[in-house]
């Protein structure tokens, strides 16, 4: 058999027992049947550190240009790590930087395998999170108020007219936080998500707290609605999906009794707290995936979960781990099938598909890693991360020979 030819992808390489995973990946699962081409980015600590992080806004300036990538979990440095390895400067997230360059929304979505059930009895379907990724808390400016005192809002606009508003007058010490988004960025968010959704074939939800934060999370709402009215509803009708804003309250209460299919956009904080919920909820961090869509265009494909560092060790030791790849396996399909889709290569979006089915095959067989086994329903084989793979690459053979 041929093996399957290819366009460049960016190739994201990363740290502790996900980069052990992500060349098995690569090895045993992909170069078989694919002529793979990558720009390849060392993000591994080493060397970031080693270049001085340049090697990261080298990598997502190579997403930009090729339209699709791939990436490995990667650590993102604290004390402990500077410590760990020696390092010069306590980089910053890899993830915030790509996310600086592709000023993108992420997509949060679990994968749904038979015999794996949800914590919550209703979900059916798997629950997308799309997190806007830009601004609010986590750009605020903070102020510790040390005494009595006036705390004012105040705006001076570039043509030198003021605003100001007395947000409370301090009679003791407390706090004070300052924070904002932008237009451009709501708009490229509501964007992603009406696309996405779109390209999913799923209804999109939309919540924030308009009656409480009457121009900053109302200002979301209205994008939100001016682009559905605009332009979205059409598309939305003919494939029979519809969109809906509601309070966060009403929509936590929603979610919980719904049978999923959806996807659900938030603004950055609350995105932050209902993937991780919505992940624990589905059952393992590691069948969760994530992928970054940038307004023009461009897609970062990466499991949700970190670098695995406790298995690290472990396998530092001689130990077998029995790690889950399920998540690295979905971020090369998806890039891959991104990478055809785009290209019009059907053999590879049709390689992409079998590699996922060969995964799912395997699960529903019975045959997981630890961390499924302790969830599934019938009687599970639990098998070391490498079984594990020997047995897609079986399925996967298969697959391939009947195509
Ligand atoms: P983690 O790597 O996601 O692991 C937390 C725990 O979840 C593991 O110890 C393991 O539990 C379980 N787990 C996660 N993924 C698993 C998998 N594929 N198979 C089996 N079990 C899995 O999170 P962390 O320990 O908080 O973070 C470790 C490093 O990853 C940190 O340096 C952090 O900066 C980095 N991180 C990177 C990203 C990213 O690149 N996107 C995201 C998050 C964290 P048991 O040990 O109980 O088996
Ligand atoms: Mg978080």
């Amino acid at each position: 058999m041929d093996k399957i030819k290819m366009n460049p992808i960016a190739e994201l390489d990363g740290d502790e027992m996900t980069r052990v995973l992500w060349q098995m990946i690569k090895d045993e699962l992909i170069e078989p049947f694919v002529e793979l081409n990558t720009e390849y980015y060392d993000l591994g600590l080493p060397n970031r550190d080693a270049t001085g992080d340049v090697v990261t806004t080298e990598a997502a300036n190579a997403i930009k240009r090729l339209k699709v990538g791939v990436k490995c979990a990667t650590i993102t440095p604290n004390a402990q790590r500077v410590e760990e390895y020696s390092l010069h400067s306590m980089w910053p997230s890899p993830n915030g930087t790509i996310r600086a360059v592709l000023d993108g929304t992420v997509f949060r979505r679990p994968i749904p395998a038979a015999g794996i059930r949800p914590f919550v009895r209703t979900w059916k379907k798997p629950i997308t999170i799309a997190r806007h990724s830009y601004g609010d808390i986590y750009k605020a400016t903070e102020y510790r108020v040390p005494g009595a005192g006036k705390a004012e809002l105040l705006f001076t606009g570039s043509d030198g007219e003021c605003s100001r508003q007395t947000i409370f007058d301090f009679t003791g010490p407390g706090v004070l936080q300052g924070s904002y988004n932008k237009d451009d960025s709501i708009y490229n968010f509501a964007r992603s998500c009406f696309e996405y959704a779109l390209s999913v074939g799923e209804d999109l939800w939309f919540s924030a707290k308009d009656t409480i934060s009457k121009k900053y999370d109302h200002r979301f709402k209205d994008i939100f609605q001016e682009l559905f009215d605009e332009h979205y509803r059409p598309l939305f009708e003919a494939k029979g999906l519809s969109y809906f804003y509601t309070l966060n309250d009403d929509a936590v209460a929603r979610v919980v009794r719904s049978e999923g299919g959806f996807v659900w956009a938030l603004k950055n904080y609350d995105g932050d707290l209902m993937s991780d919920m919505v992940a624990s909820a589905f059952g393992s961090l590691a069948m969760m995936t994530s992928v970054l869509m940038s307004p023009d265009g461009c897609f970062e494909y990466e499991a949700s979960h970190g670098t695995v560092t406790r298995h690290y060790y472990r396998y530092l030791r001689g130990e077998t781990t029995s790690t889950n790849p399920v998540a690295t396996i979905f971020a090369w399909s998806g890039a891959l099938g991104k990478r055809g889709e785009l290209d019009g290569n059907a053999p590879l979006v049709s390689f992409a598909g079998c590699l996922e089915e060969a995964v799912l095959d395997v699960i529903e067989g019975g045959t997981m890693t630890g961390d499924l086994a302790a969830l599934y329903e019938g009687e599970a084989k639990s098998v070391s991360s490498a079984e594990f793979m020997a047995a897609v690459y079986e399925k996967l053979t298969e697959l391939m020979s009947k195509n």
